[in-house]
């Protein structure tokens, strides 16, 4: 059994069902984020975690235990908001301190775990100011301390890095991704940026519309997205109509021209309508046709983006994004010129339409 289990979980405001059957196993000291657009329902699981919403449906276990009916105080869970929630008229040192005082803990133990999370943060420094007297990614690390000194069983983070500039984010969530290492601490974090998720988690759990679409390592997620809209979600891009030629080879034609992929082709009917995708940086610049897995067609548009740039290429009724390396050396494509694109088979993923993560 998973250290946290989430079984058939459903909840419903009035009429309205906004988690449908939402199934996950989480092991002990691992990272999962819950991405996904606003109002897929990724607060409301985890508010359901934490015992702030109750279950429509389904049960929640810590460590084998049911958590399903219990008050929220009575989880031994640590909670940090998007809004950083601190006690504006209590100093940083009393904020930590607070959950070890509501538990009655002894005055020697709360001052050495309040000064340990200081430290832990980086802010032993700092125990006297006042939350007005810092910045916000200050209070978001007190606010991580704050959770976190109760010695939680499980910490839920929910979008605790949208309010803060790109900058602090970016080492915010390094910061907090070497805490949560350290601690071994179970950790659930929501946000609707993908490139947060990927790059701190173990596993992300795509919601979409109150169901998981896909769970997996960001390796998984961003290289084979399953359905469609997992794809648009991590910035596939290319997601292109095609037509099977033929099921056994793995032909596939795209806008009258024709192209091969690895995977999946068997489940495909010779004729049946199916949804390619293909990353931009899966695709190069080709000088000459060169075999198979090509496609021809007319640059529209090049957008500079620093490290890449990004080139729009028409291809019939549709345009496609392929990224190059930017060279400074090397004259870009230009508008009007004629390309040609090509990318290994394996790139060629099939989406699922109708898939949805067990
Ligand atoms: P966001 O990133 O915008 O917070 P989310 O994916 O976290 O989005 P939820 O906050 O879980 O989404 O909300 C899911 C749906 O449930 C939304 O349509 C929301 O309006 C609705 N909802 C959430 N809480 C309540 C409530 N207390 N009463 C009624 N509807 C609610």
């Amino acid at each position: 059994m998973a250290f946290l289990e989430l079984s058939h979980i459903q909840k419903s405001f009035g009429p309205v069902q906004v988690v449908k059957d939402f199934n996950m196993a989480i092991e002990k000291g691992e990272f999962v984020s819950f991405l996904g657009p606003s109002g897929c329902g990724k607060t409301t699981v985890l508010r359901m975690i934490a015992g702030f919403e109750t279950v429509s449906a389904g049960t929640i276990t810590i460590g084998g235990q049911d958590m399903t009916d219990l008050k929220p105080n009575q989880r031994n869970i640590g909670m940090v908001f998007q809004a950083y929630a601190l006690f504006p008229n209590m100093t940083v040192g009393q904020n930590v301190a607070f959950g070890l005082k509501v538990a009655g803990k002894p005055k020697a133990e709360i001052d050495q775990t309040v000064q340990e999370m200081l430290d832990l943060i980086h802010l032993g420094h700092l125990a006297d100011r006042f939350p007005y007297q810092m910045s916000g990614g200050q209070q978001q690390r007190v606010a991580l301390a704050r959770a976190l000194a109760i010695r939680p069983r499980v910490l839920l983070l929910d979008e605790p890095l949208s309010a803060l500039d790109a900058k602090i984010r970016v080492s915010l969530r390094e910061e907090i991704r070497v805490i949560q290492r350290k601690l071994g601490i179970t950790t659930v974090f929501v946000t609707h940026d993908q490139e947060e998720a990927l790059s701190i988690s173990d596993r992300v759990v795509v919601m979409n519309e109150g169901r998981a679409d896909q769970i997996g390592s960001p390796f998984e997620v961003y290289n084979f997205p399953k359905t469609r809209f997992v794809a648009n979600f991590v910035g596939t891009l290319n997601i292109l109509a095609g037509k099977v030629v033929d099921a056994a080879t793995g032909c596939i034609d795209i806008e009258g021209q024709q192209v091969f992929a690895a995977r999946e082709t068997h489940k495909l009917a010779n004729g049946a309508a199916c949804t390619v995708a293909l990353r931009p940086e899966a695709i190069r610049l080709t000088p000459a046709a060169e075999g198979r897995n090509q496609l021809s067609g007319t640059i529209e548009d090049v957008q500079f983006l620093g490290s890449v740039l990004r080139v729009r290429v028409r291809l019939g009724s549709v345009s496609i994004f392929f990224d190059m390396f930017n060279n400074p050396a090397e004259t870009p494509p230009a508008p009007g010129e004629a390309a040609i694109v090509s990318f290994g088979r394996d790139e060629v993923l099939i989406l699922d339409e109708e898939a949805k993560a067990a």
